[in-house]
C-alpha cells in the first residue's frame, strides 16, 4: 500500500520517532500539534535499551549526547533503606538511559525537520476528530480546517482525539498521583546516587530517583494515593508530601525537601486498543495504550510502536500485521505496569516479605524479556 498524505497527530514522543521512522521508508508526511511549540517539561525520563534500541536504528543516537548510562537500579526499604534487589543496566547491547524528557523531544523534532523538512511539524492545531471515508481519511481542527490524508496516525495521547472515533472508554484513574522534581545534585549529595537508579517502595507509597543531564541533576518522582485526580500539572508543596511520608527513611524525607514545589501528574491506564490500525487510521503510544508509569515504558513503547508501524507501512497486510507485533508485546507490558500498583505498594507483612524475598532472588536475566538481547561475551 502506498500512502502519499500522511498526517500524524501529537508531536509527543512517539509521533515525532513515528515521523522520522517514515522517513526512513521514503514516506513523507506532516505532523500536527495542539501546543505552539514543543512544552518546556523539565522532568526526567528513563529510556531503557529497547526502546533506545529503536532510536538507534533510526540513526538517533545523537539523542542521548546528554543522557546519563545508569550502572544500575537497586529496589530498597521505606524504612530503613535496605537494598532489596538489585538489577544491572549495563547488560545489554544497546544502554539504558536517564536523561531530560525536552532534551530527547528537541532532539526527535530537530531530525524530523531534518527529514520530513522545516515546515513539517504544524504548531498551534489542535485535531477535534477524524472521519474515515474508505478512500481517505478527514481531519478536523478546532480553528475550523480540514485537511485529507491517506492515513492518520493518532499520536495524541492519554485523550486521544483521533482514538475517540473506536475508542469510547475513558482511561482509568488508578487512584494514584505522581509529584515530580528536579534537584541539583550537588544539593542531593549523600542523599541519591550519581550512578544509579533508586526505587524506594512502601505501604500505598513509592519514590524514585535518577541522575540526568550527564550527572548534574537528580530527576525525583514521589507518588502518593488520592481520591481524586488533580488536573495535570498542578503543584503540591514538600511540607505537605512530607506529612504523607513520615517515618520513611531520612533519604527520602530529606529529598523531598530539597524539592520545595512538586509537579503533580494523575495516573492513569486504559486495556490496550485491540485493533492499533483500522481502515486509515492508526494509533501509537499512550493513544493506543496508556500505560502507569511503573515499569518506565510508556514512551519506550510509543517508540517501539511508531518503529513497528514504520515497517509495516508498505505492506499489504499492514494493519493486521502492525496488530500481530504489537498487541501481544504492549499487553503484557501494559498488565506488568499495571501489577506495580499494588505490588509496590504492600503494607508491611506476609506478602510484603515474600515479595522482597522475590526481588533479591531475581535472577539477572529477569528483565531481558522486555529490555532485549543482553550483550554477547
Ligand atoms: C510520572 C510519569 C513518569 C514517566 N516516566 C517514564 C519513563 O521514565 N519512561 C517511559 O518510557 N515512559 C514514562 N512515562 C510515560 C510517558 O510519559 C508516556 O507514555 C509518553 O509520553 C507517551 O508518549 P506519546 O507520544 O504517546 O504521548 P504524549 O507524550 O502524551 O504526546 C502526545 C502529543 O500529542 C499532543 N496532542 C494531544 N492531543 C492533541 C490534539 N487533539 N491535537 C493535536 N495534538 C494533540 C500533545 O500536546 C502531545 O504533544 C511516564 C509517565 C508519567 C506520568
Amino acid at each position: 500500500m502506498t500512502y502519499r498524505r500522511i498526517a500524524v497527530v501529537g508531536a509527543g514522543i512517539g509521533g515525532l520517532t513515528a515521523a522520522v521512522g517514515l522517513a526512513r521508508r521514503g514516506a513523507r508526511c506532516v505532523v500536527f500539534e495542539r501546543h505552539r511549540g514543543i512544552p518546556e517539561d523539565g522532568t526526567g525520563i528513563q529510556i531503557s535499551p529497547n526502546a533506545a534500541a529503536g532510536l538507534y536504528g533510526l540513526g538517533l543516537e545523537a539523542a542521548f549526547a546528554t543522557a546519563v548510562r545508569p550502572a544500575g537500579r537497586e529496589i530498597r526499604r521505606w524504612r530503613d533503606d535496605t537494598v532489596l534487589g538489585r538489577t544491572d543496566l549495563t547488560r545489554h547491547e544497546v544502554p539504558y538511559f536517564t536523561m531530560r524528557r525536552a532534551a530527547l523531544v528537541r532532539a526527535l523534532l530537530d531530525a524530523v525537520r531534518r527529514e520530513q523538512g522545516p515546515d513539517a511539524v504544524r504548531f498551534g492545531r489542535r485535531c477535534i476528530g477524524v472521519r474515515d471515508e474508505g478512500d481517505h481519511v478527514l481531519v478536523g481542527f478546532e480553528d475550523g480546517t480540514v485537511t485529507t490524508a491517506d492515513l492518520v496516525i493518532g499520536a495524541d495521547g492519554l485523550r486521544s482525539a483521533v482514538g475517540g472515533a473506536f475508542r469510547p472508554d475513558p482511561p482509568r484513574y488508578s487512584g494514584h498521583v505522581a509529584c515530580r522534581a528536579v534537584l541539583p545534585m550537588e544539593a542531593a549529595r549523600g542523599l541519591a546516587e550519581p550512578d544509579r537508579v533508586v526505587v524506594w517502595l512502601g505501604p500505598d507509597r513509592h519514590c524514585v530517583a535518577y541522575p540526568i543531564d550527564g550527572g548534574r541533576y537528580l530527576n525525583l518522582v514521589v507518588t502518593t494515593p488520592a481520591d481524586q485526580p488533580t488536573a495535570a500539572s498542578t503543584v503540591v508543596s514538600a511540607a505537605s508530601l512530607l506529612g504523607e511520608y513520615r517515618g520513611w527513611h531520612p533519604a527520602v524525607r530529606g529529598l523531598i525537601g530539597l524539592a520545595r514545589q512538586l509537579g503533580r501528574w494523575p495516573l492513569y491506564d486504559r486495556a490496550p486498543a485491540p485493533a492499533p490500525w483500522r481502515g486509515r487510521v492508526a494509533l501509537i503510544g499512550d493513544a493506543a495504550h496508556p500505560m502507569l508509569p511503573f515499569l518506565a515504558q510508556g514512551a519506550a513503547q510509543a517508540i517501539e510502536d511508531a518503529v513497528a508501524l514504520a515497517g509495516c507501512l508498505h505492506r499489504p497486510d499492514g494493519p493486521g500485521r502492525f496488530a500481530a507485533e504489537r498487541l501481544p508485546r504492549v499487553r503484557r507490558v501494559a498488565e506488568a505496569s499495571h501489577a506495580g500498583l499494588r505490588a509496590y505498594h504492600l503494607p508491611d507483612g506476609t506478602e510484603q516479605r515474600r515479595r522482597d524475598r522475590a526481588m533479591t532472588a531475581a535472577r539477572p536475566e529477569a528483565l531481558d524479556w522486555l529490555y532485549g538481547s543482553p550483550v554477547r561475551v
